[in-house]
C-alpha cells in the first residue's frame, strides 16, 4: 500500500449503482448484484486517489432499508473511523431511502473524518451507467482534507451536498439529488473537490453504539378529504411517534387533528411537517403547537423527520425539547 494515499473503506449496501440488468437499455434489473471489488475494479486512475478496501454490509435494494441496517452502519463506521488505519469511509446505497441513511449517520458518526454516501440511477450493466463515475467521484471527496469536519456528505452526478437538506427530486433521471433548500456544498471535477459552503447543523450529537432497535416512528400523508384511520392504527399499536406530512405549512384537516390529540394523550409525540418538498414548516402559522404540544419539523421533510425523532425519542419525552432538537439538528 501506499503510505502517502488516504485509506478509504468502502461499505457496500447494495442499490441500483450494484444492479445488473438483462441488457445495456433494459430498464428491469436487480439492485446490489455486483460485489463492491468489480465495482471499484471498473475505476481508471483510483490507484492514485486512495487506497482502497471494501466490505459489503448488505445487499439490497434501499426500499428494504431498515432500523437494524442503519443501526449496523452507524456503529461499523465509528469503530472504522477510530482506527488511525481508516482515513474516511465511502458508502454505496440505494438512491431511494440514501438521504434516511445520510441524515442518520449525520447525527450517530462521531469523527472529524469523511463519510460519504453515493449511489446510481443507472444500473452497472447499462450504457452511460452513472455509477463508476459517482463512486470515483465520492473517493474523491473521502480522500480530500477540506472534507474533514463536514459530517455525513453525498456525493452524486458531480455535486456534493449536505446530509441533512439533500433529497431524491426525480424518479429516474440522473440529475435526482438536490438540496432545495439551502443548495449544494460543492461540486466534484476532474478528481477535485470544490467547496463553497458548510452547514451550521450538529452532527454526531446522538450515541448509537450500545443500541440494538430503535423507538418506533410512522408517517401519515396528509391529502383533501383525509382520513384519520392510519393516526388511529398508530396509536393502537403502540407506535411512539407520528409524523403528520402535512399540507401547506403542515396543515391538517380537523379529522385528523382530532386524531392527532388522542395521540399525544396517548403519549405518542406529534411532529408537524410537510409533503411540499421545499420551506420550513414553522411553530407559528395556522396550527397552535403550544396547546397541542405538538413539533414543528421546520426545515425536514417529513423522512428525515421520523428519522431525527427517533433517535430523539432514545434521549426525552419531552416535546419541548424535541422541539429545540428540531431546531439545532
Ligand atoms: N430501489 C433501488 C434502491 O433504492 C433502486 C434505486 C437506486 O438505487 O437508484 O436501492
Amino acid at each position: 500500500q501506499a503510505k502517502s494515499l488516504p485509506n478509504i473503506k468502502i461499505l457496500a449496501t447494495g442499490g441500483t449503482i450494484a444492479g445488473a440488468g438483462n441488457s445495456p437499455t433494459d430498464t428491469n434489473y436487480t439492485s446490489g448484484q455486483i460485489k463492491p471489488e468489480q465495482l471499484t475494479g471498473q475505476i481508471y486512475e483510483i490507484e492514485d486517489i486512495a487506497n482502497i478496501s471494501a466490505e459489503q454490509i448488505a445487499a439490497i435494494g434501499s426500499q428494504n432499508l431498515n432500523n437494524t441496517l442503519l443501526l449496523q452502519l452507524a456503529q461499523r463506521i465509528n469503530t472504522l473511523l477510530a482506527s488511525e488505519k481508516v482515513d474516511g469511509v465511502v458508502i454505496t446505497h440505494g438512491t431511494d431511502t440514501l438521504e434516511e441513511t445520510a441524515y442518520f449517520l449525520k447525527l450517530t458518526v462521531k469523527s472529524n473524518k469523511p463519510v460519504v454516501l453515493t449511489g446510481a440511477m443507472r444500473p452497472a450493466t447499462a450504457i452511460s451507467a452513472d455509477g463508476p463515475l459517482n463512486l470515483l467521484n465520492a473517493i474523491v471527496v473521502a480522500s480530500a482534507e477540506t472534507s474533514k469536519n463536514r459530517g455525513v456528505l453525498v456525493a452524486i452526478n458531480g455535486a456534493v451536498m449536505d446530509a441533512r437538506d439533500v433529497t431524491k427530486m426525480n424518479t429516474t433521471n440522473v440529475q435526482t439529488f438536490q438540496s432545495p433548500n439551502f443548495g449544494n456544498l460543492g461540486f466534484i471535477h476532474n478528481k477535485k473537490v470544490f467547496y463553497y459552503h458548510q452547514s451550521e447543523c450538529q452532527s454526531g450529537v446522538f450515541n448509537v453504539d450500545k443500541l440494538n432497535a430503535l423507538p418506533d416512528v410512522g408517517i401519515v400523508y396528509g391529502y383533501a378529504n383525509a382520513s384519520p384511520l392510519p393516526v388511529e392504527a398508530f396509536i393502537n399499536n403502540k407506535f411512539d411517534g407520528i409524523i403528520h406530512a402535512g399540507v401547506g405549512n403542515g396543515n391538517i384537516c380537523n379529522e385528523v387533528l382530532e386524531a392527532l390529540q388522542y395521540a399525544r394523550a396517548a403519549n405518542l409525540q406529534v411532529v408537524r411537517s410537510s409533503r411540499v418538498p421545499v420551506g420550513a414548516t414553522t411553530a407559528d402559522a395556522e396550527v397552535d403547537d403550544e396547546k397541542y404540544g405538538f413539533i414543528a419539523s421546520g426545515t425536514l421533510n417529513p423522512q428525515k423527520a421520523r428519522i431525527l425523532l427517533m433517535l430523539a425519542l432514545t434521549q426525552t419525552r419531552d416535546w419541548k425539547e424535541i422541539q429545540q432538537y428540531f431546531l439545532k439538528f
